[in-house]
């Protein structure tokens, strides 16, 4: 329509990066910054073979970055691989561990260093979550998102630490989540989680400094095409309309968190220490925090 402006006068700044839906590497991709830019640097990316992570394991070997990608499903971060080598032309080292077990944690990283010698950067995009009223949320089921999201974050970077950052620094990044500003409803275990994460950046930022390490979180809202995204109502969301009270008017897309991950990752953050980038299109100011309203969004995306 003549209200729409044309491609032409919309401003470069607010063009919205392309992104593919599911574990697919980008069919076209425009380099905004020096495809060098991470180059001969090795990530280490937990939750690397789906999702955000899987799209941030891309972005970075796009810039010049190899990458390992950890997580309990050997076949999914093969399969992973496999695709984000084709893709991108650099080494992608896929390996088993679960991050609430600290031994697998460190056999993955002395094969990571068997292999590329190096580490400059982790990720720590493991994580589980899902919706559930506080009433209804097993001990167990809260003890599982503390156990995977916060234990693991910290169980990762101090083997990751003792084992090479602490001699030779390194750039942490945590993903976390913006549910515990508001206290969003469905989602105590996970913005608990979230929230001491976020608390942990903070410390292991002033602790592990002097050893030229940066530590940030970076709190992604709502992203499409991944499965936080499906489980956390995100299509109902789309459907009924719910994405005209964010700011930005829609979700965001896996390349956008991984572009904020790479200026996090990358020398383009160097004196950036100890905050949160939140990433999330303006979403946790406005967006509705209604138990009631929530709970129908659980149910429905249940189904
Ligand atoms: P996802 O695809 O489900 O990614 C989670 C990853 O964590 C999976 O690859 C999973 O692989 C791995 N994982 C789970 N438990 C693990 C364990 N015990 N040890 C090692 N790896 C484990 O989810 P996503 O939606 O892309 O989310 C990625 C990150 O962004 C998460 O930290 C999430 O909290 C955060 N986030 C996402 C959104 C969103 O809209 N999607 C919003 C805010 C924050 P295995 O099953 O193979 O272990």
């Amino acid at each position: 329509s003549s209200a729409a402006p044309a491609m032409a006068e919309v401003a470069m700044a607010a063009q919205v990066p392309p992104d593919e839906d599911g574990d697919e590497c980008l069919t076209q991709y425009r380099h905004l910054l020096s495809p060098d830019l991470l180059e001969g640097q090795v990530a280490f990316i937990t939750g690397g073979g789906s999702g955000i992570g899987f799209r941030i394991a891309e972005i970075f070997m796009r810039h010049g970055c190899r990458t390992v990608i950890a997580s309990r499903n050997l076949q999914r971060v093969a399969e992973a691989s496999k695709k984000l080598v084709a893709a991108t032309g650099q080494q992608c080292l896929p390996l088993s561990m679960d991050v609430r077990q600290p031994q697998t944690i460190a056999a993955a990283v002395d094969e990571a260093l068997k292999e590329f010698k190096r580490i400059d950067i982790l990720i720590n995009g493991a994580a589980g979550n899902f919706l559930c009223p506080a009433s209804a949320l097993s001990f167990n089921a809260f003890k599982t998102v503390i156990d995977i999201d916060t234990l693991g974050t910290f169980n990762t970077s101090k083997v990751v630490f003792e084992k090479y950052f602490r001699d030779h620094g390194g750039v942490i990044v945590n993903i976390t989540a913006t549910l515990s500003y508001r206290g969003q409803a469905l989602q105590v275990h996970a913005g608990a989680a979230k929230a001491a994460i976020d608390a942990m950046t903070k410390h292991l930022a002033v602790e592990w400094g002097p050893n030229n390490i940066r530590v940030n979180s970076l709190a992604p809202g709502p992203i499409s095409g991944t499965e936080g995204f499906r489980r956390l109502g995100g299509k109902f969301a789309e459907k009924s309309n719910q994405f005209s009270v964010i700011p930005l008017q829609r979700a965001g897309n896996k390349t956008e968190i991984a572009h904020s991950t790479l200026y996090l990752a990358s020398p383009l953050s160097s004196y950036v220490t100890g905050t949160t980038l939140v990433v999330d299109g303006g979403s946790w100011l406005t967006s509705p925090n209604s138990f009631s309203a929530l709970m129908g969004i659980a149910s429905s995306s249940a189904k």
